[in-house]
């Protein structure tokens, strides 16, 4: 028997504007699922009581100081850096990899590692660094580089590592959100058994592709499930995410690299967050080509970086937003990256200024 009148389906748009639930606190993990819901206006949908804060998936923002500090010192002792171009930008302890180039040093932008070692390949009377950062997305391009060159017998590439992986961090962060938004593609490397287990440990969590419509097909399951207050988890974003991830990305990442401790801009130290590269890849872990001594980094102590990566504060809370710090003239990782939340806030956040 056919219904004459069937009822119609909310969109997730009315999902998402008509949740008259519990409080709710939705974190986006990543930087990008921050910048695009700002683009998009998504936030003005959403009633007063959901709270969308920002979370640590920016790869500029959440690599330390002290990084910034190793890579000057390489440009310094006669390094040709090569990175994405908001590293260069990035301030260290005392100036950036664009003073040391201002300096003379040598720091070129390049798109991808690949293009890293072709720079190696036609300048074999440099030394060329690539400086990986980034999380499991990043990281197999990074491995394919050291490959390639390794390959090819390109004696004078080698990786500045700082890629962090996102288990432990999602377990240190665990408290500061009610529902995870997931980063669709970092998934899509590691399958979503994780969150499959961080669902029984108690964390909530909703995987999220790109586009308005995944946004708010996202934001709609993280309202409607998240206000009935039993932990979950859905992939809202299978079209890309399957379970097992990409199980060849992940041997080539588990060829040449093994989990270490390492610093998160705001988090400290994680356990067994990081990779570095294996001791058998020695030649082209720049650490030991260039014999590197422990640098220690230290933050420009009125930038609040730390905090808006955990959620604490939001980047308008910060003193220095859109005053001493803006794209501009940036005082801290967070307002330079195109991930970056104060970024997104400034360039978007029109009612927050
Ligand atoms: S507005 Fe600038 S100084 Fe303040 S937290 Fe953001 S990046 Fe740091």
């Amino acid at each position: 028997m056919s219904d004459e009148h069937p009822r119609e389906r909310p969109s997730a748009a009315q999902i998402l504007a008509t949740y008259d639930g519990p409080p709710l606190r939705i974190m986006e993990v990543c930087g990008t699922h921050t910048h695009e819901i700002f683009r998009l206006g998504i936030r003005k949908l959403l009633p007063p009581q959901v709270e969308l804060i920002s979370g640590p998936g920016c790869p500029v923002c959440v690599t330390p100081v002290g990084f910034i500090d190793e890579a000057i010192w390489l440009a310094e002792h006669g390094a040709t850096i090569t990175t994405f171009g908001d590293l260069v930008r990035v301030p260290g302890t005392s100036g950036s990899l664009a003073t040391a180039r201002a300096e003379g040093g040598r720091v070129q932008v390049v798109y991808s590692p690949l293009d890293a070692v072709a720079y190696a390949r036609e300048h074999t009377d440099e030394r060329v660094v690539f400086l990986s950062v980034g999380f499991e997305t990043t990281v197999p391009a990074a491995c394919l580089a050291v490959d390639q060159a390794l390959a090819e017998g390109i004696g004078n590439f080698s990786l500045l590592t700082a890629n962090k992986t996102m288990p432990n961090a999602y377990a240190a962060l665990k408290d500061s959100a009610d529902v995870f938004l997931y980063p669709g593609h970092v998934h899509a490397i590691t399958g979503t058994q994780l969150c499959e287990d961080l669902a029984e440990q108690g964390v909530s969590g909703v995987l999220a592709g790109f586009t308005a419509k995944e946004l708010l097909t996202a934001l709609a399951v993280a309202v409607r499930k998240g206000g009935e207050g039993k932990p979950f988890f859905v992939n809202a974003y299978p079209r890309v995410v399957r379970p097992e991830g990409s199980p060849a990305a992940v041997a080539l990442i588990n060829k040449l690299m093994e989990p270490c401790d390492t610093e998160w801009r705001g988090l400290g130290v994680i356990p067994q967050s990081g990779l570095k590269l294996r001791e058998k890849y020695e030649s082209v872990d720049a650490r030991r080509v260039f014999d590197m001594p422990h640098i220690e980094g230290r933050a420009n102590p009125a930038c609040r970086c730390g905090e808006v990566l955990q959620g604490k504060c939001k980047p308008s809370d910060c003193p220095l937003f859109g005053r001493g710090c803006t794209p501009q003239h940036p005082v801290g990782a967070c307002m330079v990256s195109g991930e970056g939340a104060c970024s997104a806030y400034f360039q978007y956040g029109g009612d927050v200024l």
